[in-house]
């Protein structure tokens, strides 16, 4: 008989934390801290190969299931002294999901179940408080009715607001036990006018039909939209955890809360979270009363200091709080995000998860943990997620710009950013999609809102606290954001904000300040990200058991030097056509293209030479004897040239040639299919003379930076789109002419190597002629995913989305490498290529050598370095840190 319940709770449970898989985060966390004697309300988790049965069989649960609920309810009963539907001492319950990785907001929740039209007069007998008892079954259908049986939240809220205009009344807290009675008349006269029968009075009715209802929020389309994004498996499942209520809403000893174990943005050491009195859980979250803080350092900076600490309000449940997330801590030897409800005094832990946190706050834990001994450099450089470091590569607002604050609220996730302010999900995405920079402006955000939160640059609220869905979903994404910004007044009909008397409208730029809280109306100077302190000190640590080197994709010398700043070992790839698009070499450029004679194209390639030998001298030097690799130009010729008619006169007229040459030399260099057509080797082979020129300026440019820096320089030539070696043999013999020819005319001899990208399928196969010429390959893993799938990478944009909605691709293949297709042919080419020469160099260059996941990759293949733009350089030395530590493991 397999087991599918697992029960916990009493100082003992059935689970353990590292049966994350079978029983969730949430489900193996609750059993862990039951065994290691923290309170827990008991309850027990059914599993997630449940939700695996229940998805396959469209709704339906393995045979024995009903038993082992039935007996685990049994545990609960004995150890709380309860049973459902008792008369005297009710059993309710909370039903939660908890998947294998937490998904804020995603999947839904129901409390206080096994209340009924019998069952609430015990419970107010139990508790002594009318009113707080029919309260709670009022929250029970309304959250029932609206999570379980799908009615309208709104519904509800509607029928509770007319009755206290009826009353009139403005808050819920004036309303009295009779008034609940009523409106749960009127709420159950709702449901059955809307679904024909009655609200389930049975408490086991309730219950399966909770547990269906979490098991099938698995697959409601917000869950589906965050797996996503966050590219989590639909095979993982949830499990669902059924546990004995506690009430914070049992009067002024009650409360509920969420805390951090270190500052979730900061990373200081120092709890930090928000409690309310007298309320129940999704009080907090959802951000409708203001929370108050839980010690009194942080009361003392809040924004509603005028209101007690729990440090103070319940100073014995307090002191009880602070040691247990003290012993989790060091339990987990990890920060850990929990939620607790003190019940008349008496302190429960609902919930204990490893905290999300800034990229930021990441690092500070990191390092301070290895300091105080709980975690080796080691585990530190594996706790940090490498993508998450780009936040800390974001800009910040110039603390010498003039900041024009409209609005402050909190400081919900750090970086700072500006952009037209829009009022809807939609409208960001809209916006986003045309290039434009958005804020994402709304009174609160909801799981519906992920897809507008993706897409602007930054959110900003004006109700809600630091664990409010906005500021939760900001950090785990790392966009700025600011929350809880009440003073700022949001028309969503009219399109308009107002904030200190001034009103803006959709469109208008404002700028927000995640670090502070700030609102600024208009843009603001933004200062480049600080690389020192714990960040330099957890690169030290990565760099210290990283294999593969990491270098930059950069041609400009601005880019070279904030490569190295960010620590790049060398260029791995120099588009050298890059260089041809300043306004400056332009006109050279065409001239070379449109002329009709090898004459005519050296004579301009000649004005080229001394500009791409200066660019090669200055990269040389910034690169002080790294290595370099220099691509020949790759791009079809027909780029560089004008498109509009307009374009077409003025460039005839600035090179001396007439638009209708022009025109002819356009309408001959066109091609159907320009990726696959003359472009690569190609070109080096139909006009040598361009091949040449940069071969000359590579190496005049090696002995001249040699010589003012000391440092020889080796430089790597490579030859794009390679696919037969004879291809690379010409070109190589050509460089090497040159070579020969400068060493003649300097009298000084440059040691270089000749290489070649590997982005062809053929280019794989064959690898092992190749590298009979070829001294290094980099794998150009753009093109080999174009070429690999044949699908165009500037058109897949039209189809891919519905492609990853059907799950034929998980993630873009041009973002993380497809290791099933291009990644076997980037290994045939890596074995073949290294059969004929041992010690031949092997590197990436394509997008993917930014990407983590592909950085990973690139390791099980034993590349030798990963090249990537320059703000990704940390991102992958840390990612290379890490696939280097799990490949030892
Ligand atoms: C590639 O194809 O992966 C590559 C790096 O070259 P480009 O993007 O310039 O075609
Ligand atoms: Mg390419």
């Amino acid at each position: 008989m397999s087991k599918w319940v697992y029960t916990f709770g009493d100082g003992t449970a059935e689970g353990t934390a590292d049966m994350r898989n079978l029983l969730g985060g949430k489900g193996a966390n609750l059993a862990e801290m039951s065994n290691i004697g923290v309170p827990v309300p008991p309850g027990f988790t059914i599993t997630t190969e449940v939700c695996t049965h229940f998805t396959k069989t469209g709704g339906t649960y393995p045979d024995d299931l009903n038993a082992q609920v039935e007996a685990a309810l049994e545990t609960i009963g004995s150890a709380t002294g309860r049973r459902f539907g008792d008369l005297e001492k009710p059993l309710l319950v909370s039903v939660r999901s908890g998947a294998r990785v937490s998904m804020p907001g995603m999947m839904d929740t129901v409390l206080n179940l096994g209340l009924n039209d019998e069952t609430v007069g015990a419970l107010a007998k139990d508790a002594g408080d009318d009113r707080f008892a029919y309260d709670s079954y009022r929250r029970f259908i309304q959250m029932y009715g609206d999570v379980v049986m799908g009615l309208e939240h709104h519904d509800f809220e509607a029928i509770l607001e007319g009755f206290k205009d009826e009353k009139n009344v403005d808050l819920d807290t004036d309303l009295t036990a009779d008034d609940w009675q009523l409106i749960i008349e009127r709420y159950k006269a709702l449901v059955q006018e809307q679904l024909g029968k009655p609200f389930p009075q049975d408490p086991r009715d309730q219950l399966w039909g909770a547990i269906g209802a979490v098991f099938g929020s698995w697959m409601n389309a917000r869950a589906i939209t965050y797996r996503r994004l966050h590219q989590i498996p639909e095979s993982w499942g949830t499990a669902v955890n059924v546990q004995a209520m506690v009430f914070g809403n049992m009067g002024d000893t009650s409360a509920t809360g969420v805390a951090f174990t270190r500052n979730p943005s900061t990373g200081e050491n120092a709890l930090y979270g928000e409690f309310l009195v007298n309320a129940q859980g999704e009080d907090v979250v959802a951000g409708i009363r203001t929370p108050q803080a839980i010690t009194e350092a942080a009361r003392l900076e809040s924004s509603a200091p005028e209101k007690p600490s729990l440090e103070t309000a319940l100073p014995e449940a307090f002191g009880e709080f602070r040691d247990i997330c003290n012993r989790l801590e060091r339990h987990y030897r990890e920060m850990q995000d929990v939620e607790f409800t003190i019940e008349r005094g008496k302190l429960w832990m609902l919930q204990t998860r490893s905290g999300k946190r800034t990229a930021k706050a990441a690092l500070k834990i990191a390092v301070d943990m290895v300091e105080e001994g709980l975690i080796n450099h080691e585990e530190a450089v594996s706790r940090v997620d490498p993508a998450s470091l780009d936040q800390l590569l974001h800009p910040t607002i110039d603390p010498k710009a003039e900041r024009n604050v409209v609005a402050t609220g909190l400081p919900a996730s750090p970086g700072a950013a500006s952009g037209a302010i829009v009022f809807s999900s939609d409208e960001a995405e809209r916006m986003a999609g045309q290039g434009k920079a958005v804020i994402l402006v709304r009174v609160e955000t909801s799981p519906e809102d992920i897809h507008g939160m993706h897409a602007a640059q930054g959110i900003l609220t004006t109700r809600g606290g630091m664990t409010s869905h906005a500021a939760v979903v900001a950090r785990g994404m790392g966009k700025p954001c600011v929350s809880g910004a009440g003073s700022i007044r949001v028309d969503y009909k009219a399109g308009t904000l107002t904030a200190s008397g001034k009103t803006l409208k959709t469109g208008d730029i404002v700028t927000i300040d995640g670090a502070t809280g700030e609102v600024l109306s208009g843009s603001v100077a933004m200062l480049k990200p600080e690389l020192s302190g714990d960040f330099a000190q957890l690169m030290e640590w990565a760099d210290k058991v990283r294999r593969m080197k990491v270098r930059t994709n950069a041609e400009t010398p601005a880019d070279a030097r904030a490569a190295r700043e960010f620590g790049a070992e060398g260029i791995g790839l120099c588009r050298t056509e890059h260089m041809f698009f300043d306004a400056d070499r332009i006109g050279d450029m065409r001239e070379m293209i449109v002329a009709d004679s090898e004459e005519g194209r050296r004579a301009a390639l000649a004005k080229l030479l001394p500009m791409q030998r200066s660019d090669f001298v200055e990269l040389f030097e910034i690169m002080a004897g790294l290595p370099v690799t220099i691509r020949l130009l790759d791009p079809p010729l027909h780029e560089f040239l004008p498109k509009s008619e307009q374009e077409i006169e003025e460039v005839a007229g600035a090179i001396g040639v007439s638009a209708t040459k022009l025109r002819r030399r356009l309408e001959m260099l066109a091609e159907f299919n320009p990726m696959l057509g003359h472009r690569g080797c190609r070109l080096a082979i139909s006009y040598p003379e361009i091949a040449e020129m940069q071969a000359r300026a590579i190496f005049e440019a090696a002995i001249e930076a040699g010589k003012r820096t000391g440092n020889p320089v080796r430089p790597e030539i490579m030859v794009p789109l390679v696919g037969l070696k004879a291809e690379l043999d010409i070109v190589k013999a050509k460089i090497d002419a040159v070579a020969k020819m400068v060493a003649e005319e300097t009298g000084t001899e440059v040691n270089y190597d000749v290489g070649t990208m590997v982005e062809l399928p053929r280019a794989c196969l064959t690898a092992d002629k190749i590298a009979e010429s070829a001294h290094f390959f980099s794998f150009g893993t753009n093109d080999l995913t174009q070429t690999t799938f044949g699908i165009s990478r500037d058109d897949a944009a039209s189809f891919l989305p519905t492609y990853q909605a059907q799950h034929i691709f998980e993630t873009d293949p041009f973002v993380s490498i497809d290791v099933e297709g291009v990644g076997e042919f980037m290994k045939i080419a890596t074995e073949r290529g290294r059969k004929t020469r041992p010690d031949i160099k092997l590197g990436i260059c394509g997008e993917h050598g930014g990407d983590p996941a592909s950085v990973r990759f690139c390791e099980t293949v034993g590349l030798d370095y990963v090249s990537c733009s320059p703000f990704r350089v940390p991102i992958a030395r840390l990612a290379a840190a890490q696939a280097a530590l799990k490949a030892k493991a």
